[in-house]
């Protein structure tokens, strides 16, 4: 094969870094241009961007595997194989840890991507039968997540509602031993937006299993047969086009046995799926009371019947949870009934809990499947799939979590590549100056910092006594950053003088790295202390059932405390920090991906849709920062072969060494100006694309 920079030869240029001029509009004139001659793949140095073609390429065969693993990174076209090799033979032979970060909105293809890494990595690793089992049960770990933690959304069919990021841990030959799921404290939005996000999700979650388990299991399950009639799922339909429901069913069935689920537990999983369900028809109604009082009652008997017949548990115990609390006082026990909103409202709160308890316990189950238990020195990839920045029509706390982690995953990432360049430069000898950049620390602290950051005081707001509102949330916001250069709202705006219709009074705005978003405050107190009446956690704990039963150990009374649990801000906050340190200790890639269109058509490129998107991602930062020294770099092999035949000195023959002969072959005249080129031990690095071009123009 001719080695040839390959980022040249091809639509466009397949690396970003040799834009020029660079602008936004270069750079997505280039995606575009490349994405309709079905060149999907992009560089940024090794950073691949990957636009989705929503069509079958032809590009992922086993001889493209067999090229990948064997060709080198400079000579083929940009891939995600060639990210995948990268990291794996430098986990291999280098002995360097490594993270895959995807990332990406909803339905760009961030899955797609994990999957296509995990399968490369499984092609090119040995064939032995126990490796074979263990990559086996890790590919098939993939099905069972998405069945449960997957929700049709109108932007993606098949949206992941969960971060995931799992470590698979090799030997030092570099086969796999196993892996771990974490377990991060993200699993637990699929919960909050089972009711949460009306409207914006279709239905959510078990798209692959509700259709089927109303129908096949009805009476089992005590389902209706049309999953539709039940409360949560309303009236749409949660199928997906072009899937068969029945098959899906069966793969996800066949993944938990390959896994090493057994069919009592696969069966009690679905019982406790089946609850959330019916807990979604339950109706509840004011009953007249002595008192004068409207006390909740529960309407149709049946269904809590039916919830306390699939769990075992008396039904007078769950009816007295969900309509009234006891409260405990010196000893005392008193019994107030619920209003029916708050009857609702504790309802809602078990479905989530229980649904997202049952999302973590699935995780747990399948690591210990998954997980290694030798104490060899292990090397580790991390996997992490999580979605991208999102702004919505109207935001809440849940883009808020998610916009966070993006604030601190750009963070990390200008952080790592700068670190990565420098250290480049320290290996191959050459001087490094330093750069600028926009540093985000800014914008986390805003929304992190200990010391009053906004999700501190949204926690004090929280835990505050008296009446809370979004108005005291947001009148403290404003108390604390009415002058933040990175937050805006009516009060701040108008401390400034500014007159601005479209930011709502009960809204703030952060200014993230990415672009402006518009928080409604309204829901942020609720949502941040998702809480569930104790009474209701002591019910499932006296359930016969014992998977629902084991995921409520704090319904034990005599495990009860009186600590408040902690909020949702600061899980997320905690788990958030867990995932950065951790992916801080590996080599990082990036695989950036990117929606085309908004109808899941192949062959479209929606320009506004790309821009915004190349926006959220930083794309034109993450150029800067990667030519913020040298634009292009190349071993001297590769680059002798390529140029040698620009100078006398090197052609027609040339027998010293590459080094030698790389910078023999530039050839007189070509560098107009000094320090163009660095000649580093094993590689020579290009300051200017221009430079390079100049080369190429004479090699014509
Ligand atoms: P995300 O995880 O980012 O929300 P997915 O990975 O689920 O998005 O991708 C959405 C859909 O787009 C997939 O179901 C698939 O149909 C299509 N798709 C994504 N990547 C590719 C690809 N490389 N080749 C073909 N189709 C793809
Ligand atoms: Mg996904």
């Amino acid at each position: 094969m001719e080695a040839n920079p390959s980022v040249l030869a091809t639509v466009g240029v397949g690396d970003l870094v040799l834009l020029d001029p660079l602008s936004e509009e270069s750079l997505l004139s280039n995606l575009r241009e490349r994405f309709l001659h079905k060149e999907i793949y992009t560089y940024i140095g090794n950073v691949v961007i990957s636009v989705n073609p929503y069509r079958q390429l032809p590009i992922y065969s086993a001889e493209m595997v067999e090229q990948y693993c064997n060709g080198n990174f400079y000579a083929m076209k940009p891939h995600i194989y060639a990210i995948a090799e990268d990291a794996y033979s430098s986990l291999r032979d280098r002995n360097r840890d490594q993270c895959i970060l995807i990332t990406g909105e909803s339905g760009a293809g961030k899955t797609e991507a994990s999957k296509l890494v995990m399968s490369y990595v499984a092609a090119v690793c040995s064939k032995g039968a126990d490796v074979t089992k263990v990559k086996e049960q890790l590919l098939q770990s993939n099905p069972v997540l998405e069945a449960f933690g997957n929700a049709k959304t109108i932007r993606n069919n098949n949206s992941s509602r969960f971060g995931k990021y799992m470590d698979v841990e090799f030997d030092f030959k570099g086969e796999p031993l196993g892996g771990l799921i974490s377990n991060c404290e993200c699993n637990s939005l699929p919960s909050l937006h089972v009711l949460h996000a009306q409207g914006t999700y279709a239905a959510h979650g078990f798209a692959a299993l509700q259709p089927v388990m109303c129908r096949r299991l009805p009476r089992r399950l005590k389902l209706q047969r049309d999953c539709r009639h039940h409360g949560y799922l309303g009236d749409e339909n949660p199928r997906l086009p072009g899937m068969d429901d029945a098959t899906n069913f069966q793969a996800v069935q066949d993944a938990m046995r390959i896994i090493g689920f057994s069919e009592a537990e696969v069966m009690q999983l679905l019982e406790v799926t089946a609850v959330v369900l019916k807990l979604g028809d339950l109706q509840l109604s004011g009953q007249f009371q002595a008192s004068g009082m409207d006390a909740c009652g529960i309407q149709n008997i049946q269904v809590l019947r039916d919830i306390c017949e699939l769990i075992g548990l008396q039904e007078s115990i769950l009816e007295q949870a969900l309509c009234s609390r006891t409260v405990e006082a010196k000893q005392e026990k008193v019994v107030t009934a619920l209003s029916v909103a708050q009857g609702y409202f504790g309802r809602d709160a078990l479905a989530k809990n229980i649904y997202s308890r049952l999302f973590d316990w699935l995780v747990t189950r399948i690591n210990e499947s998954i997980q290694v238990t030798a104490g060899e020195r292990r090397k580790v990839m991390g996997v992490l799939d999580i979605y991208g920045f999102e702004i919505f029509q109207d935001n809440s706390f849940e883009q808020f979590i998610i916009n966070y982690c993006n604030e601190k995953l750009q963070q990390i990432f200008i952080l790592m590549t700068l670190k990565e360049e420098q250290e480049e430069y320290f290996r191959e000898g050459i001087k490094w100056t330093p750069v600028t950049f926009f540093d985000n620390s800014i914008i986390c602290d805003l929304i992190e910092s200990g010391k009053g950051g906004i999700l501190v005081l949204l926690d004090e707001e929280c835990l505050r006594p008296g009446t809370v509102s979004a108005a005291t949330f947001l009148a403290k916001l404003d108390q604390a950053f009415g002058s933040h250069e990175h937050y805006e709202s009516r009060k701040s705006q108008s401390d400034r003088h500014i007159t601005d219709t479209s930011l709502p009074s009960t809204c703030f705005r952060v200014h993230h790295y990415a672009g402006k978003v518009t928080y409604n405050a309204t829901g942020f107190i609720e949502k941040n202390t998702d809480r569930l009446y104790r009474g209701l956690a002591q019910a499932m704990w006296q359930a016969k059932h014992t998977l629902l039963r084991s995921l409520f150990p704090d319904g034990d009374p005599k495990k009860a405390s009186l600590k408040m649990p902690p909020t949702a801000g600061f899980q997320f906050k905690a788990s958030i920090n867990t995932l950065m340190k951790n992916l801080y200790s590996k080599n990082p890639n990036y695989i950036r991906c990117i929606k085309p269109n908004e109808n899941q058509a192949p062959g479209q490129f929606t320009d506004e849709l790309v821009r915004s998107q190349v926006r959220y991602l930083g794309l034109l930062e993450n150029v800067r920062v990667r030519r913020a020294g040298y634009a292009y770099r190349q071993p001297y092999q590769p680059c002798l072969e390529r140029y040698r035949l620009l100078s006398t000195h090197t052609w027609p023959r040339w027998t010293g060494t590459a080094r030698y002969g790389a910078w023999g072959a530039r050839g007189p005249g070509t560098w107009s100006s000094q320090g163009e080129l660095a000649y580093g031990h094993t590689k020579v690095f290009i300051r200017t694309p221009q430079t390079l071009f100049n080369l190429e123009e004479r090699r014509r």
